[in-house]
């Protein structure tokens, strides 16, 4: 099948175009609508990716959509209905969503004789059962609100559990593992035979673990503190929890490599923020040790996940008595597998895709 993946974000477009699992095609338009930019608008941009790849013979588009609040637990064709339940969803989401519209808008202007498929990033977490996901809170609030946890990352999550579960020649149906996607952004999930349980991102991407510019999980009175003592807006907390707290907020880095260079030359700051960093893995890993009943795996991913033997290695050390151990020569090259030969719990290193994931679910949605 052939496949175009797309991600719309605000003033750029991710493309992948797929043949089945090959990539036929890759690219990205940025800075749409800046002077100087790839492209005017999005209808231009999406102009300019059908100009750069042979759509010829295409038979769906993917589109990422960010969130799905409770109304979709899976990939779904594309139709009116769909587009005005993502609208309705764009408070929940209100930087992502309008984005995502705008591309599934244009592109299905621009193709409209295929068929077109939304992948949402919470669709994955709506197997988590409801004391997972409630928040203990005046239920007059979150019923009117739509307050609760939703997660995200899913398509990552669902990929990189699966993949685990393959490597390690675990049934699928039962396999317990504990995924770690730790990017920029970064979230922690127990999936049980393939079925998200608990994650650590919330009603938004701020809860959980500590990121490169998010927060993770605070006491709620910070917010009410820096409101009514500090006398700082709301959209200031707003904005400072998200992008400037976190590793930044730390250290006055996001980027983890700068971070772990000023750790290994002894920097106080860069070593509170990574002792942090890691201690909050720990603490997830913990949970959801507890919320599996045990684990046949604890899986890293992306950007830090897969290239950071430090944080792998601090996250998880101390863990032996629990069956978690790390070999450090198969750590330090990256290995997929990272624990010692018959270990209680597999530790291991893979790779996220989560265009190919995308591609995945959109083939498996068409072919019923
Ligand atoms: P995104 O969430 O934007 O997709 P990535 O998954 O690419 O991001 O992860 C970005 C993070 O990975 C950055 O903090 C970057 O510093 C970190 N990273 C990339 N390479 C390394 C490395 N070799 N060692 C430690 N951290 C790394």
């Amino acid at each position: 099948m052939k496949i175009l993946v797309l991600n719309t974000g605000s003033s750029s477009v991710k493309y992948r175009l797929f043949d089945d699992t090959a990539t036929l095609a890759k690219g990205l338009v940025e800075r749409i609508g800046e002077p100087g930019g790839d492209a005017a608008d999005h209808e231009a941009a999406m102009q300019r990716v059908m100009a750069e790849v042979d759509l010829a013979g295409l038979d769906a588009v993917g589109h990422r959509v960010v969130h799905g609040g409770t109304e979709f637990a899976e990939a779904t064709v594309i139709d009116d209905v769909l587009v005005a339940t993502v609208e309705r969803l764009v408070p929940l989401a209100p930087l992502h969503n309008p984005a995502a519209l705008t591309g599934i808008a244009v592109a299905r202007k621009l193709l409209p004789a295929v068929p077109q498929v939304a992948v949402f990033d919470t669709a994955f977490h709506q197997t988590i059962p409801p004391e997972g996901s409630t928040y203990a809170i005046d239920t007059a609030l979150t019923d009117r609100w739509q307050i609760r946890r939703y997660g995200f990352h899913g398509t990552s999550h669902a990929y990189v559990a699966r993949k685990t579960a393959e490597l390690l020649g675990l049934p699928a149906a039962t396999a317990k593992v504990i995924t770690l996607h730790l990017g920029n952004g970064a979230s922690a999930c127990a999936v049980d035979g393939g079925r998200s349980v608990a994650t650590s991102m919330g009603m938004s991407p701020l809860s959980g673990l500590v990121m490169g510019t998010r927060c993770g999980d605070i006491d709620p009175t910070v917010i009410f503190h820096l409101h009514r003592v500090a006398g700082l807006p709301i959209e200031e907390i707003e904005r400072s929890l998200t992008r400037s707290a976190g590793m930044q907020g730390l250290t006055g880095d996001n980027d983890m490599r700068t971070v772990e260079h000023r750790w290994q030359q002894g920097d106080h700051a860069a070593t509170l923020a990574i002792d942090l960093y890691c201690r909050r893995i720990k603490e997830y890993v913990g949970m959801y040790l507890a919320v599996l009943g045990g684990a046949d795996a604890i899986t890293f991913t992306a950007g830090i996940g897969e290239k950071s033997p430090e944080v792998r290695a601090h996250s998880l050390a101390g863990l032996t008595a629990l069956g978690i151990t790390i070999d450090d020569p198969r750590n330090t090259r990256n290995a997929q597998i990272i624990s010692p030969d018959g270990a209680a719990v597999a530790v291991c290193v893979v790779p996220t895709d989560e265009e190919l994931e995308i591609a995945g679910q959109v083939a498996t949605v068409l072919s019923r």
